[in-house]
């Protein structure tokens, strides 16, 4: 019982201590742990969540402190009851749930997701009457909870599980007729017999990997850290050795040790706005063969590691983002295997700070070389639809998963005409800006540009998606530390994680190479099924439907300056027509290099790295568009290409999609067209 006071106190609804405080008493003593202990907002202490003046103000939460630093190195689970207060309005049922609360940011704890998965099984031939199980994560719960004990036995002391047990307890409930009791005995005995013997016998099987998890998980240098054999818990051990230095009763602030052994990322409760602040661009070169063995491991081993970009070809570099802890290691890992890398410092400081946009807007209408909202961009769109309904129809596709409507651009001077199609999409992942700019420079030049109504509009009509994921992309606006994110925004039914990479999701040769078959992977999570996601779906559909004029699609990325051709799902061959894909590719790179632009790399996507579902292959492969291309704009500024450098570099892509309208036009249009268009 770890609030007796609590318990003894007569009130009802009573969540806190009774220990005195200013304006009332009690401290919600499940706040009061130093884990993101929330210390920016104030909460009054006659509220039933006041977290206490400092972390470990009470007594109660000293007392459960003691027996983590004691014994951690034995504790394999850590689990803490809670029970419910039944009400029909609110009624959400019995849950157990696992980090984190304080922060909607999850990593990938396959555990708990193994774990929902044993649960769900054991409940699963129960036959309850209204009982719900909930197997989540304590933010999907709670939403931002702060200073929770079970996030501080997993962030702060590695406890392999650390669970709450949310209880209902149906037997307090009032006039709830004859199968009361029949009700309360099911929720004890059907339930959680079957939860806890579930949960015990998972962690009891899983007890022997847990060590190696545990090790996975270190900051480890061999020559640094020379662990004895039989030490249990290593990672912990560490953190005592540091520990000892301080009286026991008075030890250094928790915060202050994690943050030494960078077991936690610093990151405030409910506010994680700098994340990437003290991050560490490294770019590597490969030279050789092995160094390719050791970037492949690094991706694989490591999930705090990001892989922004990996290379196509000796001397092109793969860019990793590294964090704080993990710096030094990195640094020495780096040298030992000789690897030719720069690196720049303090990686997010340099990311745009979302907030401007929408203000300039409002004082200056909308400017071609800015990024912009999604709203915004929907907004200008409209507006062009409207002042040249000559020129431009839109065609609403759908709804992206979180319900923004999505549309397509058609641009055409004789839409019944039969022309062939360009088909152009931008921004299937998230963080890749400059892409959805590109597109909606393209309109822009398209429409507004006399020259290109003689030229890239003869004989030829332009569709152009300018924002495949606008819920992925709103995302990466919303704060710095969601700005490298990739995926859309669907949850997953089998986890608690979200986002499927769109071009992992497409379906031809789906899944068969270059892709996670984990909910949580950060990148290439394929979806769970080919055309999971409603955005990949639409874009389906425009291909389809159109598949018999559209001539050309490309389907706009960041960063690298590749142009790249199917296949992408394997590097074993290339497709017959493969030289007139190389061909047209190179004229492309050359338009653009002669307007004063970077040259693209052209080759095959999948020669370095096959990675299946993509669309381009999709386009190719399935809807039989002759010339499919993934355009990866620009290089050397990462996802983060600066708004300074659009008004440059934008004119310049362009006139790759002039080369490449003049191509389609001379191979598909009609002949009368191809005589007066040159
Ligand atoms: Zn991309």
């Amino acid at each position: 019982m770890a609030n007796p006071d609590g318990i003894a106190y007569p009130r009802a609804f009573w969540n806190k201590n009774v220990s005195p405080q200013k304006a009332c008493p009690g401290v919600a003593l499940d706040r009061n742990f130093d884990v993101a202990w929330n210390f920016t907002k104030l909460i009054s202490s006659c509220s039933q969540h006041y977290p206490g003046f400092m972390p470990f103000s009470e007594r109660e939460t000293q007392a459960i402190r003691r027996i983590f630093h004691y014994h951690h190195h034995k504790i394999i689970a850590y689990i803490n009851v809670h029970g419910n207060g039944f009400d029909e309005k609110t009624f959400k049922g019995e849950a157990v749930l696992y980090p984190k609360g304080y922060t909607e940011f999850q990593e990938d704890d396959d555990q708990y997701i193994d774990l929902k998965g044993e649960i769900d099984e054991a409940i699963r031939n129960a036959s309850f009457r209204l009982m719900a199980v909930t197997v989540d994560t304590l933010y999907s719960w709670y939403g931002i909870i702060c200073g929770a004990s079970v996030d501080y036995a997993s962030t702060v002391f590695g406890v392999p599980f650390s669970l709450e047990f949310v209880m209902q307890p149906y037997s307090a409930v009032f006039n709830y007729n004859a199968y009361q009791n029949e009700v309360a005995y099911d929720s004890l005995n059907a339930i959680w017999g079957r939860i806890i013997r579930a949960v015990f016998q998972y962690i009891w099987d899983s007890s022997r990997y847990i060590e190696k998890r545990r090790l996975s998980k270190l900051i480890r240098h061999p020559r640094k850290f020379q662990f004895r054999k039989h030490n249990r818990s290593k990672k912990i051990s560490y953190i005592s050795a540091i520990v000892g230095n301080k009286s026991d009763q008075d030890y250094m602030s928790v915060t202050e040790i994690s943050r030494i052994i960078g077991l936690w990322t610093q990151v405030g409760c409910g506010e994680s706005n700098d994340k990437y602040d003290n991050y560490t661009l490294f770019r590597i070169y490969p030279t050789e063969e092995s160094q390719f063995e050791i970037i492949k491991l690094l991706q694989t081993s490591n999930n705090s590691i990001e892989v922004l970009k990996k290379s196509r070809g000796y001397n092109d570099s793969t860019d990793v983002l590294v964090p704080p802890d993990r710096l030094q290691s990195f640094e020495e890992l780096a040298k030992e295997n000789n690897f030719n890398y720069d690196l720049k410092n303090q990686y997010g400081r340099s990311f745009e700070s979302p907030e401007r946009a929408p203000r300039r807007r409002v004082l200056r209408g909308f400017n071609i070389y800015e990024y912009h909202s999604f709203a915004a961009i929907q907004e200008y769109i409209e507006t062009m639809a409207s002042k040249h309904p000559e020129l431009i129809k839109l065609q609403t596709l759908g709804s992206s998963y979180q319900g923004r409507k999505m549309k397509l651009v058609k641009i055409s001077q004789n839409p019944h005409a039969g022309n062939p199609i360009i088909f152009v999409d931008a921004g299937i992942h998230a963080r890749e800006w400059v892409a959805p700019a590109m597109a909606l420079y393209l309109i822009h030049r398209l429409v507004m540009d006399p020259e290109a109504r003689k030229r890239e509009l003869r004989g030829v009509d332009w569709y152009v998606l300018p924002v495949v994921n606008p819920d992925g992309y709103e995302f990466t606006r919303s704060s710095k530390t969601n700005r490298l994110w990739r995926k859309t925004r669907s949850k997953s039914p089998v986890s608690n994680c979200y986002g499927v990479d769109g071009n992992r999701n497409y379906g031809y040769q789906w899944a068969v190479s270059g892709v996670s078959k984990n909910p949580c992977d950060m990148e290439t999570y394929a979806g769970h099924k080919p055309f999971s996601e409603p955005e990949t779906q639409m874009v389906r559909d425009v291909m389809l439907s159109n598949a018999d004029r559209i001539k050309l699609y490309v389907s706009l990325h960041a960063y690298g300056q590749y142009l790249v051709y199917p296949w992408g799902y394997t590097a074993e061959f290339l497709p017959k027509q493969w030289r007139k894909l190389d061909s047209l590719a190179r004229k492309v790179s050359q338009a653009v290099q002669s307007a004063g632009g970077q040259p693209f790399k052209v080759m095959s996507a999948g020669q370095w790295y096959p990675a299946a579902g993509g669309s381009d292959d999709f386009a190719f492969g399935a809807a039989h568009v002759p010339y499919s291309y993934t355009m990866e704009l620009t290089d050397g500024y990462e996802f983060v290409f600066p708004e300074s450098r659009l008004r440059s570099t934008l004119p310049q892509l362009y006139e790759g999609f002039r080369a490449f309208a003049s191509e389609i036009r001379n191979e598909f249009s009609n002949k009368r067209l191809r005589d007066h268009a040159s």
